[in-house]
């Protein structure tokens, strides 16, 4: 039975195999003998477009790259070369309506991530993780597929990386997260060697084996406390799966002198009194007060907090360390997460300017249209716990003005979208923030997928974001968060903002 299922599977597998390196054979080849003749990049700014590999295996290398140019005034490509999410990775996300272009057709059940260009082993002597191959366009690799006819036009291509796994991916569980109740989770330990040496392989690879203009890395991962509070807009308040309790951790908590019993115990504290509050039982002295007598009483919590941080920017940092070993010309970029946005905690956790340190440039993520539906969910999800005893309307209005926004109100936002205001000022902000020390790319919300209350960009309002981010001084642009889920509308009217920006 088993064979036979194995058998049926494998011949499933081989077929699957086949006919995408057929196609990606046949998108490559009959795409370079109609290359055109190279187009100069527009202006001194870099215009760059997020695309997933089967964009370019399901409309074609030359017929991609024209949209590109000639709609959107592109001259770079944030190619996604691994991940194993469907943000950068996949064609439309499932359940939502397909663009103008491409195939109407979900690849939920062909989808599957990894690494879309060829992962060579040398690089990968070091870590567990050494086969991540992305298996649903077979042996196509997109780096090789798309290299030489960007290059052709002109057009810088950067390998887009997330830190986005999947639990099937062989060796993950030797270096996932374990979180408080000593389970193992599907994310990974960036306190383990072995995680590091995977990232530092990854981009090392991409470095040496490509002719890449350099990394775009993502890691959009929270620490224990922002996770346990559930205070981002896109995840659901789990205060007991906090992580991580690993063997690395436990280390790190001894290095630093801190008691792992004591983070344990205040993390169980704080799971309890999520609990509580999200079952509407009011402390006597209020929801925020309790919680802050919990911090009060655990200074542990915020330290482990930290530790996180810390184990994330030194990931960023070896990234950027191992690029400009390959060579200091090439050039490395961080994707700033929209939390960074929204929630002032976080911000406290965050400083532009040390981030500039370790990056040429920083993507800043200011999604306007659904940056609504998401400002509202973060508000929620607060307004559930910490902050329960205010009203949301109020909550948002104080927070517009801990942040500097002045948006539509808490029951408009979702169906409004954030303005083109927004991104003027979250751009300002980003520019102010580094001091010159590296470039602010804000990173433009073309068509990101909202829920049924949330906006869907219009060309109007694409124009507008464009518009503002150039006008708040940005050094460059980048469309997210992926080609397969934009209109053409949207994207003409991006190209049109950047080429008005330019004539004026
Ligand atoms: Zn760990």
């Amino acid at each position: 039975m088993n064979n036979e299922l194995s058998e049926i599977e494998q011949t499933r597998r081989n077929f699957i195999k086949t006919t995408a390196a057929l196609t990606g054979a046949a998108v490559c080849s009959t795409d370079l003998l109609a290359a055109p003749e190279p187009k100069p990049a527009n202006s001194g700014k870099m215009i760059g477009m997020q695309v997933g590999a089967v964009s370019f295996v399901d409309e074609g290398v030359e017929q991609v790259l024209d949209i590109f140019q000639e709609k959107a005034a592109v001259n770079t490509i944030f190619l996604n070369t691994f991940s194993y999410g469907r943000g950068l990775a996949g064609r439309q996300v499932p359940g939502q309506p397909f663009p103008d272009h491409g195939p109407q057709e979900s690849d939920e059940k062909s989808f599957h991530g990894g690494n879309y260009a060829t992962p060579h082993a040398e690089y990968y002597k070091h870590t567990v993780l050494k086969d991540t191959r992305a298996s649903d366009l077979g042996n196509l690799d997109i780096l090789e597929c798309v290299l030489p006819a960007a290059k052709k036009r002109g057009m810088k291509v950067f390998c887009a990386c997330e830190d986005v796994f999947r639990s099937s991916v062989r060796g993950i569980d030797k270096v996932a997260e374990i979180d408080l109740q000593g389970r193992r989770t599907g994310t990974l330990c960036l306190l383990n060697p072995d995680v590091r040496n995977f990232w530092t392989a990854l981009v090392t690879d991409y470095c040496k084996s490509y002719d890449v203009d350099g990394v775009l890395f993502f890691n959009e991962r929270n620490g224990p406390l922002l996770n346990a509070l559930g205070a981002s807009h896109s995840q659901s308040i789990a205060s007991s799966r906090v992580t991580c309790f690993c063997e690395f951790h436990r280390r790190a908590a001894k290095e630093l002198g801190l008691s792992l019993d004591r983070v344990r115990e205040g993390y169980a504290k704080l799971d309890q009194f999520i609990r509580a509050a999200l079952a509407g039982q009011r402390p006597a002295d209020g929801y925020f007060v309790e919680f802050w007598r919990i911090l009060v009483d655990y200074p542990e919590l915020m330290a482990w907090d930290k530790v996180f941080d810390q184990a994330k920017h030194q990931i960023l940092a070896d990234v950027n360390a191992a690029v400009k070993k390959v060579r200091p010309s090439l050039q490395v970029g961080f994707h700033i997460e929209h939390v960074n946005s929204f929630n002032p905690i976080f911000r406290a956790t965050r400083s532009y300017e040390d981030l500039a340190t370790k990056a040429d440039f920083l993507k800043i993520v200011v999604y306007n249209n659904c940056g609504g539906e998401r400002y509202v969910h973060f508000i929620d999800n607060i307004a559930a716990t910490v902050f329960r005893d205010v009203p949301k309307e109020e909550l948002m209005k104080f927070n517009n003005h801990l942040l500097n926004y002045e948006e539509k109100p808490y029951g408009e936002l979702a169906a409004a979208g954030m303005s083109a205001d927004y991104v003027f000022r979250e751009t300002k902000r980003a520019i102010d923030g580094v001091k010159g020390k590296c470039k602010i790319l804000p990173g433009i919300d073309i068509g990101i997928p909202t829920g049924r209350s949330g906006r869907m960009a219009t060309p109007e309002d694409t124009y507008a974001a464009t518009q503002a981010g150039l006008k708040a001084g940005a050094d460059g642009l980048i469309f997210s968060r992926k080609y397969s889920e934009m209109r053409l509308a949207n994207v003409a009217a991006a190209g049109r903002a950047v080429r008005d920006f330019s004539k004026a």
